[in-house]
């Protein structure tokens, strides 16, 4: 991930790790994880990837005989809320009371 800016905003981009350009909608990445073999323990750290690209990415990054974990994009922020057990609400207000430009 990296931060990017433009001439309205700023904002985190998500770089694709197989191809190296940003994914620029959700709905057209993926974030994946190698396992070990038949089990949840990953053995890799995270990774984004274009869903074009995920199986460049797999043979990149995955130990042979592992196992690959794949989640849509879309669920990452979520997810990554709910494991910081974040306070939703107090987390929205304070985004609203912050530039774009922070
Ligand atoms: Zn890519």
């Amino acid at each position: 991930m990296r931060r990017n800016e433009d001439s309205s905003r700023s904002y985190i981009a998500v770089v694709c790790d197989a191809c190296g350009k940003v994914i620029e909608r959700a709905s057209d990445g993926n974030y994946e994880w190698g396992m070990s073999s038949g089990g949840f323990v990953p053995t890799t750290p995270l990774y984004f990837a274009h869903k074009r690209c995920s199986q460049d990415l797999e043979r990149q990054k995955c130990p042979a005989g592992d196992e690959w974990g794949t989640s849509e994009l879309s669920y990452f922020p979520l997810r990554l809320g709910f494991g910081l057990d974040l306070d939703w609400k107090d987390s929205m207000k304070m985004l609203e009371s912050i530039s774009l430009f922070d």
